[in-house]
């Protein structure tokens, strides 16, 4: 029996009546759901089971991104579904999600779209970081950024994804440090900006019509942001080979050379690094879900199998060293899960803090990297082979660990917020 079958048993989307997530939603959260949210989310679980998982492993082993799914998965309707935006018209609520809140706060549909990144990522990784490259990232980048007359214009294009846009601000030698080491720079020519300098890691940059980049105005030394277009003269893009984690998931190495961008491009609510900071808040609860997703994907994966497979003429899962690294893998994910429900449920009230985001990232990940080693564990030998989903979580769970603020950072910013006294030494 494959993977795939293995996790598909679990659960029957078709059916309202069953649990989406029987197994790996141990304290039922997915009960917060909306009925039409559900259906929604039924709807991306048959595309995942039928369209994608089947293309998974080849496409991690090649590298490469399995692009035939881009346009199905735009035509899910995922962002802003339109039963969704229906039913919040008439209930009074605002429309279009990114309408209604501000920097400081997030969509009050923030479970459902929670449990769209945990369905996507417990699936696969790489597909939810892509999906979250543009739901998350760039739109979190424009809703934060950008004028009320820029939202007006790029934020439908934003949630159709006619506008495709990724998130700039990594450079080669500044990643935990961007704050105060970002040193690609902004210089202002009349009604133009010139940039120049270059980007890391950058990920879906070689299939985005722009690249939200962050400069630093030499004029007053903040940090500001522009939309360049990907094409522009001046922008290289050279894709980082020989990864050895989130391989399906295309990151780019970006020059940018003296790259023209109107002031027109340039997001008008960017003037310090404190609006960048804004974003990451946002962006790093989107993670904290990609975690918990990982880890149900890896966990139900490894149940599956440990039922099946027959070692001393038992079954592995009836093995008592066997059951208590489920019981730690469950725990884990009930643990992830409830932190993140609970980090979406108070963002949506407003509460909105760094300190919040960040311990949900350092959690969620630490407590992924722990199931998807048990995972890979008790599958055996075939647990390092792609015939088994859990070889894939269990690579892709490192880039997750360091992307959106690693371990240490996210530590040092609860640091900071237990004891007043920062730790970062600039
Ligand atoms: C797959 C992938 C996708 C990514 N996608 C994007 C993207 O789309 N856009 C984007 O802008 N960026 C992206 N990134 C970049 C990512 O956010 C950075 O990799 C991350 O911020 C860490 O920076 P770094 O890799 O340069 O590590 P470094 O900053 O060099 O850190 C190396 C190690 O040193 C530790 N460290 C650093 N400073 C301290 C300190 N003060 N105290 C203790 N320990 C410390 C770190 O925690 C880490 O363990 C992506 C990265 C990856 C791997």
């Amino acid at each position: 029996m494959t993977a795939t079958t293995a996790i598909n048993a679990i659960t029957d989307p078709a059916s309202e009546q069953t649990r989406l997530y029987e197994v790996c939603d141990y304290y039922d959260a997915e009960s917060l759901l909306t009925g039409d949210e559900r259906r929604i989310l039924c709807r991306l679980r048959s595309f995942l089971d039928e369209k994608a998982r089947p293309l998974l492993a080849d496409h991690w082993e090649r590298g490469e991104f399995p692009t035939e799914l881009v346009q199905p998965l735009i035509d899910l309707d995922l962002m802003e579904p339109a039963e969704l935006t229906g039913a919040a018209a008439a209930a009074g609520a605002a429309g279009a999600d990114g309408a209604h809140v501000g920097a400081g706060s997030v969509p009050a549909r923030g479970i459902y779209q929670g449990f769209r990144i945990f369905e996507l990522a417990r699936t696969d990784a790489s597909l939810a970081t892509w999906y979250t490259s543009q739901a998350g990232l760039f739109r979190t980048a424009i809703r934060v950024g950008a004028s009320a007359e820029q939202q007006r214009e790029w934020m439908p294009k934003v949630i159709d994804f006619s506008l495709k846009g990724v998130f700039s601000l990594t450079e080669p030698e500044s990643g935990s440090d961007i704050a105060g080491g970002l040193s690609t720079t902004a210089r202002r020519e009349g009604n133009s900006w010139i940039i120049d300098g270059a980007k890391r890691w950058i990920g879906g940059a070689a299939s985005a019509d722009v690249l939200a980049v962050f400069a630093r105005d030499v004029a007053d030394g903040q940090v500001k942001a522009f939309l360049v277009d990907r094409q522009a003269d001046g922008v290289t893009l050279e894709k980082i080979h020989r990864k050895t984690s989130l391989r399906m998931m295309q990151n780019a190495h970006i020059t940018l050379d003296g790259v023209r961008v109107p002031e027109s491009m340039r997001l008008h609510n960017v003037n310090s690094f404190r609006d960048v900071a804004a974003m990451l808040r946002a962006m790093r609860s989107d993670v904290a879900w990609i975690a918990a997703g990982v880890q149900a994907g890896a966990f139900e994966a490894a149940l599956r199998y440990v039922k099946e497979r027959q070692q001393f003429g038992r079954s592995l899962g009836s093995f008592q060293l066997v059951q208590e690294k489920l019981a730690r893998m469950l725990g884990n994910v009930t643990s992830a899960l409830s932190l993140v429900v609970r980090l979406t449920e108070q963002q949506a009230k407003g509460i909105y803090r760094d300190q919040d985001s960040a311990l949900a990232k350092m959690q969620t990940s630490l407590l992924m990297r722990e199931t998807v080693a048990l995972a890979r564990e008790v599958v055996g030998g075939n647990g390092i082979t792609l015939e088994t989903d859990v070889a894939r979580f269990h690579a892709d769970a490192e880039a997750i660990y360091s992307y959106e603020g690693t371990h240490e950072i996210n530590a040092l910013i609860i640091g900071r917020a237990l004891t007043g006294e920062s730790a970062f030494t600039r």
